[in-house]
């Protein structure tokens, strides 16, 4: 069997749920749970998160998969319906609907279903991706509250496009921007994402919308989750299937790109690109051996990882190695890779074993 395993902590969860509340104490808390919960596993982080007050999905599939899993609370459809008939299954299955386009606003209209459906209103404030014009947010309100099928409690919402960088004034002029286009309508607020809970306690509002500060990851550059109270939801890990040793001078991999600098102890790990781990890691990213770190030694390839293990002579067939997780921070090995921690967790593969623990 092979080793190679995801361990997802279920009480970091809980944890990194409770850290978020107390960030931004009183507010309500949307769970960001799309992309099968950053590849934690949709139904085992509803789970472990039934204290959020509402989770938020970026497809309708989602939405019955939590049906399914008996949870019952609200759940946000982040970037709404994609077609007319979409609003069939949300009204059976109860969902939000975000509403960023005039088309969405025309599929509503045209639509003869009186039963109301919850809608967010997106206004773009500076991240250029969806969202109306903020000009045109008063109007579009007005708009909306004249259908039928639209329930009274309109949420407004926008989305930052930099919040992770705290000396990028961006973000508070997203806020601005915002405030000033809903001012005077009524309907609660939503701006802030994980880091916008984190650096811009002004962005608030009524309901926060976090994912990645639940999985205990930071975008915060130079800065890991740990650095704000929040622990990593995966650890992923596998175990050493060979130690060879080699001469001064032996290279090591495809490509050949790693050379023995001196007689050499090169371990290798049964994981590889395809199980998730990035290929793009450069020759040194860190790992841990026993605990212990070590540096990767060459490409990393299909099944297998080389990992310089000199310093641990010891080391042994069978015994453990982490990629990230407890003990190594995602976002080390995400740097080494050139993305972001959010980027490693939601790229396991299926031949990746998941399991649950405390
Ligand atoms: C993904 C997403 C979030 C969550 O962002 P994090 O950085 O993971 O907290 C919030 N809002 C919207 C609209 C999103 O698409």
């Amino acid at each position: 069997m092979r080793a190679t395993c995801a361990t997802i902590h279920m009480d970091a969860l809980r944890g990194n749920l409770r850290r978020v509340r107390e960030l931004a104490p009183g507010r309500k808390v949307l769970a960001v749970v799309k992309a099968d919960a950053y590849g934690h596993g949709l139904e085992r982080v509803a789970r472990a998160l039934t204290d959020a007050d509402a989770f938020g999905v970026a497809a309708i599939q989602d939405g019955q998969r939590l049906r399914a899993g008996g949870f019952e609370q609200r759940i946000v459809v982040m970037s709404g319906i994609d077609h007319p008939d979409d609003l069939v299954e949300m009204r059976r299955l109860g969902l939000d609907s975000v509403v960023h386009s005039d088309m969405q606003i025309a599929w509503l209209a045209a639509d003869r279903d009186p039963r109301p459906i919850n809608i967010w209103l997106k206004i773009d404030s500076g991240m250029h991706r969806l969202g109306f014009r903020a000009g045109r947010a008063a109007a579009v309100y007005r708009q909306l509250k004249a259908l039928p099928g639209v329930a009274d409690d309109i949420v407004l919402m926008t989305h930052f496009a930099n919040s992770d960088v705290l000396d990028d004034d961006l973000t508070q002029q997203q806020v601005r921007t915002f405030e000033s286009a809903t001012a005077g309508l009524p309907g609660q607020h939503s701006l802030a994402n994980s880091a916008g809970v984190i650096g811009w306690p002004q962005s608030h509002g009524d309901w926060i919308r976090t994912g990645g500060a639940l999985y205990g990851i930071s975008l915060f550059a130079g800065k890991v989750g740990s650095d704000f109270g929040l622990s990593p939801a995966m650890t992923l890990s596998t175990r050493l299937i060979a130690v060879n040793h080699l001469r001064a001078g032996d290279r090591v991999g495809y490509g050949s790109t790693w050379q023995c600098p001196t007689d050499s102890i090169i371990g290798v790990a049964a994981i590889g690109y395809g199980d998730g781990y990035p290929r793009a890691v450069a020759n040194g990213a860190p790992v841990l051996v026993n605990g212990r770190r070590a540096r990767i030694a060459g490409r990393v390839s299909m099944d297998l990882t080389s990992i310089d293990l000199s310093e641990q002579p010891d080391a042994r067939i069978g015994d453990p190695v982490v990629l990230w997780g407890q003990g190594l921070p995602i976002e080390e090995v995400a740097d080494a890779a050139g993305t972001i921690g959010y980027d490693l967790v939601c790229g396991m593969t299926r031949r990746v074993r998941f399991v649950e623990a405390d």
